[in-house]
C-alpha cells in the first residue's frame, strides 16, 4: 500500500474507534475540539518530531527546538485558535550534553515570547534510539468557531497563505540535492524555522468554510479537506505562489510546480471560503499574502491543473512516513 494511504489507513482502522467523542472530530483534523466554558472552547494538537526524519542531528539545537513548537502552532492557527501553552516530552539519547540542552531551551524561551505561550508540563526519558521530541499544544478559540476541514461547499474558491515549496528546496539544499545558489537562506530558512500563520488563521474565523495548515504537501493535504469536506478540489497550478528565490532556483515549468506542490513543510494555511472579497481581506488584515489558486466542485478528491484546464499527473501528493 502506498505510504501515505498506509498511515492514514491504520490511524482510521486501529485508532478512529477509540475516537468516541465528538470532539475528536473522528480523527480527521488538525486539532481536536474540547468544550471548555460557555465562551471558549480549546484546541489541542501534538505532533512529533524524531531525529534523521524531521531534523538532523548536526541541526542547530535552538532551530530544532523552536521548529518543534510553531508545527504545533501552525495546526492551531489553521484552526483560527490563539496558542495558550504547551507540554513537551523528550527523549533523550544517553549522552545528551548541557550545552546541547541550554541552546535547546533558549530556542524555546525566544519563541515563548514571540508567541506568548508557556511550558506547562512534558516529560523526559532516556532512550537507546534516536532523540525524539513531542509537543503538544493548547489553544482557545471562540466557542463553536474553530474551523475543521469539514465545511467547504461546491462553489467556494480554495486559498493559500506565504508562498509553496520554499521548504521542500530549503530541504533539498540542506541534503547537498540542489546545487547552491542566490536565495539559499532564505530557502533553508523556510524549512528549520517555519511561521505558524497565527494572525492570519484568526481572521478566518467566519471567513473560511474548512481550512489545514500544509505540512505534507499543498496537493495531499487539500485530499484532506476534500476527503472530510465529501467534495472536490481543483488546483490552477499556475496559480500556486511561488517565492522569488525559489523561481529563481527552479523556472516555472509544470515539473518545478508540481515539486512544489508536493513537497512538505511549508506551514502555511490553506483553506477555502465562499468569499474571495472576505478571504483576500482577512490575508490583508493579517498582513500575510492570501492568493486563490482553486475551486471546490461536486464530486470527490483532488487535481492539478494544467493552463488549458487539463488533469496533471502526479506520482506522490505528498511527504509519506511509510
Ligand atoms: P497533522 O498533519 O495536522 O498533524 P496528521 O496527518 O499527523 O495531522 O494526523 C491526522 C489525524 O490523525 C489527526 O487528527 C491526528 O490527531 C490523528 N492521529 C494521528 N496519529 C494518531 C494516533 N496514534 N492516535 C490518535 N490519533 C492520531
Ligand atoms: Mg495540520
Amino acid at each position: 500500500m502506498a505510504g501515505q494511504l498506509r498511515e492514514f489507513a491504520l490511524i482510521s482502522r486501529f485508532f478512529a474507534p477509540l475516537a468516541t467523542s465528538a470532539g475528536a472530530l473522528a480523527l480527521t483534523d488538525d486539532a481536536c475540539l474540547i468544550e471548555e466554558n460557555a465562551l471558549c472552547d480549546l484546541a489541542v494538537t501534538t505532533d512529533a518530531l524524531i531525529e534523521g526524519v524531521h531534523f538532523l542531528n548536526r541541526d542547530p539545537p535552538n532551530l530544532i527546538a523552536r521548529k518543534a513548537l510553531r508545527v504545533n502552532l501552525s495546526d492551531l492557527a489553521a484552526k483560527g485558535a490563539r496558542p495558550i501553552g504547551y507540554l513537551l516530552a523528550l527523549c533523550l539519547p544517553r549522552d545528551a550534553d548541557d550545552a546541547w540542552l541550554d541552546a535547546f531551551a533558549s530556542g524555546l524561551a525566544e519563541d515563548q515570547k514571540q508567541f506568548s505561550v508557556s511550558l506547562l508540563g512534558g516529560d523526559t526519558t532516556a532512550t537507546t534510539g534516536p532523540m525524539t521530541l513531542a509537543v503538544t499544544a493548547l489553544g482557545e478559540v471562540a466557542k463553536g468557531r474553530m474551523i475543521t476541514r469539514g465545511g467547504a461547499q461546491p462553489g467556494d474558491s480554495v486559498f493559500v497563505s506565504g508562498t509553496i515549496g520554499d521548504a521542500g528546496a530549503g530541504l533539498a539544499l540542506l541534503k547537498g540535492e540542489l546545487e547552491q545558489g542566490a536565495g539559499d537562506e532564505y530557502l533553508t530558512g523556510r524549512y528549520q524555522l517555519p511561521t505558524p500563520r497565527l494572525s492570519l488563521g484568526r481572521e478566518l474565523a467566519g471567513v473560511a468554510s474548512a481550512a489545514l495548515d500544509v505540512s505534507d504537501g499543498l496537493v495531499g493535504d487539500l485530499a484532506h479537506i476534500a476527503e472530510v469536506s465529501k467534495v472536490r478540489i481543483s488546483i490552477e497550478a499556475a496559480r500556486i505562489p511561488l517565492s522569488p528565490e525559489l523561481r529563481a532556483r527552479l523556472g516555472a515549468g509544470v515539473d518545478s510546480l508540481v515539486d512544489a506542490a508536493t513537497s512538505g513543510d511549508d506551514y502555511e494555511i490553506a483553506f477555502t471560503s465562499p468569499s474571495e472579497r472576505g478571504a483576500l481581506a482577512a490575508g490583508r488584515r493579517a498582513g500575510v499574502p492570501v492568493t486563490r489558486i482553486g475551486q471546490v466542485t461536486a464530486g470527490e478528491g483532488v487535481c492539478l491543473l494544467d493552463r488549458n484546464g487539463r488533469e496533471i499527473t502526479i506520482n506522490q501528493a505528498g511527504y509519506s512516513h511509510f
